[in-house]
């Protein structure tokens, strides 16, 4: 990173390119990243567990036009919704699960997902970053998708290590990386998105492509490794 950058324009530099990179490069289609449901968000949550997003595809908008709500799939038997899901294996938990999370949601919350995050950890299979997942796709809350992808990012640009074995469990990463995120709900998503798309595709866990990276004159691995293999930046 060049050193006059102070970490307040580094931040906005990190955040700009990748919104920038997101909306021309970013996999802006899928569908529960276009969606303002809570339920549809939870529902893209539990089928993404253990499996890829081209399955979940398959069975997605098929699944919301069922189960619109949780009080459609209450309705249903647990055998009907494994026949939908079935491609996407594990069915039997999967079922027993979206029906312990639809019965909560219906009992407690009138069917409705809450917007507030320790109401949404109290739903059954619900933690921190699925929470996360709902205040910012349905409720408009700037929060960042801290997962061990955007974590990797964050540790590798601005040059900071979690203490904690648990990454995903530490607080102060959480708020480091809730002032990475843009305030307005629409630049908030663009920028989440953003950094799981660019994690997955170039600041990847082994071999990241750091050469060709648009963020290696702000990234602090990459200014380490400059020094230690005397390259220039381009
Ligand atoms: Fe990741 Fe390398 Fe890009 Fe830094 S320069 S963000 S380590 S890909």
């Amino acid at each position: 990173m060049p050193e006059s950058l102070t970490q307040n324009e580094k931040i906005r530099l990190f955040r700009e390119k990748i919104i920038k990179w997101y909306k021309e490069e970013g996999d802006r289609d899928l569908p529960w990243r276009n969606t303002g449901s809570g339920w549809a968000v939870l529902v893209a949550s539990f089928l993404l567990r253990k499996t890829t997003v081209a399955q979940v595809l398959k069975v997605y908008e098929a699944f919301l036009k069922k189960f619109p709500g949780p009080n459609d799939l209450l309705a249903t038997s647990e055998e009907k919704i494994k026949e939908i899901i079935k491609p996407l294996g594990i069915e039997h938990q999967r079922a027993r699960q979206l029906k312990e999370l639809a019965q909560t949601l219906s009992q407690k919350y009138g069917g409705k997902v809450p917007c507030a995050k320790d109401e949404l950890k109290k739903l059954p299979g619900v933690g921190d970053y699925i929470a996360a997942e709902v205040l910012l796709s349905a409720c408009n809350q700037p929060k960042p998708l801290l997962d061990r992808n955007m974590i990797r990012v964050v540790q590798r640009v601005f040059g900071i290590k979690s203490t904690k074995r648990r990454p995903h469990t530490d607080t102060e990463l959480w708020r480091f990386a809730e002032k990475l995120v843009p305030t307005s709900p629409e630049d908030a998503k663009n920028f989440n998105f953003g950094v799981l798309d660019f994690a997955r595709k170039i600041c990847t866990a082994k071999n990241p492509k750091c050469t060709a990276c648009f963020l290696k004159e702000v990234c602090n691995y990459y200014s380490e490794l400059k020094n230690k293999h005397n390259i220039k930046f381009s």
